[in-house]
């Protein structure tokens, strides 16, 4: 296996920061994994996973282990009347994927349409979007122990999969590398157009008359019309989580701001819109020198220009204390910042 050193992360990093990861090796087989373990190299110093960067914040050169996971292949492992079974590699685009499965007519990741990253990264904050999750068509995963060296199976219940989260980011962190996701797909899809939005873009159809092309499409155009064009301005899609508020606070907050939107999460939290608390507080399109507020949506930050990782992080955090300090609630990254 080939170490490279001072390899730069700047195509790796939708952010487009000039940031050198000290040690880096591509990792395009599971062997490459076995090869490393074995040479002692994963116990040498701290490892980062890295796949595009779409969703990453570098505040400096990284120092550890860059692990650039490569891993390409999907196939059909199984089939019957109602289902196909296809095991997804990590290294496989998330946005091609679903590009796949629709044009094949399987249906379960429509309304996935266009969110950016890697198969690999999908487990580890559920991703999801209007109204559908990994967690609803993930029947298992494998992943490579970096501890042990060995390859374990997690079954969807065992990733104990919640809101944007999983025990990949919690009591699992920086331990696996996942390989490889089996999905369940549907022959016969279910459209699901509980989402606002989507309801809209379809008014005066009957579910019936929509196919998962037409959903699928329909989420490209929503997407493109709020979200900021990654060639032209660099970005890591939404920066914030959509907080849970739970419903004795949300109460509180209703009787000021009578206007807040809410989503019911269980029986104890509501999800409220980050986007519209950031924008309450006068952030959306704002600039301050090389970092911004998208105009159109107030969850994207933007790298207007040569900003440092450094800079963009105080950016957030103002954003984060002025929706504390208005509204009591407390904004999470849904980046990782390293
Ligand atoms: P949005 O559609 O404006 O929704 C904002 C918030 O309201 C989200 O918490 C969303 O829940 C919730 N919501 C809206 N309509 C709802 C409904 N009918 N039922 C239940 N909850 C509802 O959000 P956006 O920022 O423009 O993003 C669009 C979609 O992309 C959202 O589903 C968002 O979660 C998703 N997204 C996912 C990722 C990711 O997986 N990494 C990143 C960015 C955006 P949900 O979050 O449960 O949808």
């Amino acid at each position: 296996m080939i170490i490279h050193k001072d390899f730069s992360l700047n195509p790796y990093n939708t952010f487009g920061l000039d940031i050198v990861a000290n040690r880096l090796a591509i990792i395009s087989t599971v062997d490459d994994l076995h090869a490393l373990y074995d040479n002692g190299e994963l116990n040498k110093s701290k490892i980062l996973i890295l796949s595009k960067g779409s969703n990453i914040l570098f505040r400096g050169h990284v120092t550890g282990l860059v692990l650039l996971n490569e891993i390409q292949g999907k196939e059909v492992i199984d089939e019957d009347e109602e289902n196909i079974f296809l095991k997804v590699s990590a290294g496989e685009s998330w946005t091609d994927l679903v590009d796949f499965t629709v044009k094949n007519g399987w249906g379960g990741l429509e309304n996935m349409t266009d969110i950016p990253g890697m198969v690999g990264a999908a487990p580890i904050q559920n991703i999801g979007a209007y109204g559908a999750e990994l967690k609803d068509v993930m029947v298992n995963l494998e992943a490579f122990d970096l501890l042990t060296g060995k390859i374990v199976e997690f079954t969807n219940s065992d990733c104990n999969f919640g809101y944007r989260s999983s025990i990949f980011k919690t009591t699992h962190k920086n331990r696996y590398f996942i390989t490889n996701v089996i999905i369940k797909l549907s022959k016969e899809p279910k459209i699901n157009l509980s989402y606002k939005p989507l309801a809209e873009g379809f008014a005066g159809k009957l579910v019936n008359e929509v196919t998962i092309k037409d959903v699928s499409r329909k989420i490209s155009e929503i997407r493109n019309s709020k979200l900021p064009d990654p060639d032209k301005f660099n970005n890591a899609g939404s920066f914030f989580k959509n907080p849970l508020v739970n419903n004795n606070k949300l109460k509180n907050l209703k009787l000021v701001y009578s206007s807040i939107p809410s989503y019911p999460a269980d029986n104890k939290y509501h999800k409220v819109p980050a986007a519209w608390l950031i924008e309450q507080c006068g952030w959306k399109g704002k600039r301050i020198g090389n970092v911004g507020v998208y105009e159109k949506q107030a969850l994207v930050l933007i790298n207007y220009g040569n900003a440092t990782g450094k800079e963009i992080l105080e950016f957030a955090n103002s954003i984060q204390q002025s929706v504390y300090k208005k509204f009591g609630v407390s904004l999470e990254f849904e980046v990782n910042v390293v």
